[in-house]
């Protein structure tokens, strides 16, 4: 292969562990991040059986359990009246079907285990504070060029750089994230502080109109994460600023009781503006192609988002590898093989919003169909968590120890 590194545009979940899975491989890599340090926003984060796969042949999968808090169950209730609608035990039956657990992670935990492992190949570097503003490639080098002037050279450039990417503008051209009307607030608070009858290893999530709130444990049980999720057509745009609690509380005013102590628990809130894009099949470019939420962002109703760059990123690495050198081909192969894995996720997304947020007869049937499936064993996410032949066959993840909350 050529001397020159390939370029990776974004150093959050998606460009590091790009970033790794190509030094896995014997690839050297630039990583180009603008922000003056790798860093994640202070919230949690759904992992997958899926990704606990990707973890286990990245050599994640020790520093992710040390991590993560695994909570023993998913229960869905209705905002409204506080009934438990269905309840999921994330059990040994759960583990042996998906031959991995699902667990639930600190963001800053997350990126560092996976900066960690970066810093200690020697295929990597890393450079913060280098916002990537123009790319051109001329079909054996790839130019990125920051703000400040500087350039760089590399054999290939792969685009995280997330949801308003920079390089997708420059490779696919198709304006703006859709705005989907929804509003995200999240808060991380001290599980001492956490409501005593709701300090249970359970996630928890609470449907409403045009609402929902999702608490869970984080950190092996030091932190509760609490996302709470409502539909607002004030804003446009807008990314981990401060949320309004007038707001909020307007929008829970006529949920159940604990749903509002839930909410009162929290001084501070950040707000995320949530969008998506439709699929698309083309995010590649030559030399240059994109991953993560710069090929296909998504909703966070699957929780699925980092899940999905993080499977793009070894996805893309056997196929870098399989070509042998040839980066075009490489990267279209990539993108034939992932862009309807993550269409589905990109769509089945907007669907469970609509269940989450269902009023009126839908409220009434989503309840009925949710009690039916409890009945029946649960709901059959293969689709999802299951094993995809386009990533490598794991035949094991270990089963994590039970989490245990500090009080
Ligand atoms: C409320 C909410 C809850 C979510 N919950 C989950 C969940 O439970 N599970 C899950 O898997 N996903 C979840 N997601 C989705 C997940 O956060 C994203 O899918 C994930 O962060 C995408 O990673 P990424 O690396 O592609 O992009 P990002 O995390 O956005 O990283 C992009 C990086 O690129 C950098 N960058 C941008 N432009 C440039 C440039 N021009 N030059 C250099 N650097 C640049 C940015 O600074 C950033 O570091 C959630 C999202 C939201 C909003």
């Amino acid at each position: 292969m050529s001397q020159k590194p390939v370029l990776v545009v974004g150093g959050g979940i998606g460009g590091l562990a790009t970033a790794l899975a190509l030094s896995r491989k014997g690839i050297a890599v630039q990583v180009l991040e603008q922000a003056p340090e790798f860093k994640e926003i202070g919230a949690g984060i759904q992992l997958g059986p899926n990704v606990f796969r990707m973890f286990e042949v990245l050599g994640l999968t020790e520093q992710m359990f040390h991590w993560s808090a695994f909570p023993s169950g998913l229960e869905f209730r209705d905002s409204i009246t506080g009934e438990t609608v269905m309840e999921l035990a994330i059990d040994k039956r759960f583990h042996d079907k998906y031959h991995a657990p699902y667990g639930v992670i600190h963001r800053s935990d997350l990126l560092n285990v996976i900066l960690d492992a970066c810093k200690q190949s020697n295929l990597i570097k890393l450079a913060t504070s280098q916002k990537i503003v123009t790319i051109d490639d001329d079909g054996s080098t790839v130019t990125a060029r920051t703000d400040t002037g500087e350039t760089y050279q590399g054999s290939a450039l792969i685009g995280c750089d997330g949801l308003w990417s920079t390089v997708r503008e420059k490779i696919v051209g198709d304006g703006k994230p859709v705005v989907s009307g929804h509003i995200a607030y999240r808060a991380v608070l001290p599980t001492a502080e956490w409501p005593a009858e709701y300090r249970i290893p359970k996630m928890i999530v609470w449907c409403g109109e045009k609402t929902h709130l999702v608490h869970y444990p984080l950190r092996r049980g030091e932190l509760f994460n609490l996302v709470v999720v409502f539909h607002s057509d004030r804003y446009e745009e807008g990314w981990d600023t401060y949320g309004d609690p007038t707001e909020l509380h307007a929008r829970f005013a006529e949920k159940c009781e604990p749903v509002r102590t839930l909410l009162q628990k929290v001084n501070a809130w950040k707000m995320w503006v949530l969008c998506d894009r439709p699929p698309i099949k083309n995010w590649t470019k030559g030399r240059i192609t994109l991953l993560g939420d710069a090929a296909h962002p998504m909703l966070q109703y699957l929780a699925q988002g980092g899940n999905m760059a993080m499977e793009d990123a070894v996805c893309l690495a056997i196929q870098l590898e399989a070509s042998g050198g040839d980066y075009a081909a490489a990267f279209q192969k990539y993108q034939e093989l992932r862009y309807l894995r993550t269409a589905r996720v990109q769509l089945m997304a907007r669907v469970f919003g609509e269940i989450y947020h269902a009023s009126g007869v839908n409220r009434e049937l989503r309840n009925k169909v949710l009690r039916e499936w409890m009945t029946q064993g649960g709901v059959d996410m293969s689709w999802l968590y299951g094993e995809q032949p386009e990533l490598p066959h794991v035949e094991n993840v270990p089963q994590p120890p039970p989490t245990r909350l500090m009080s």
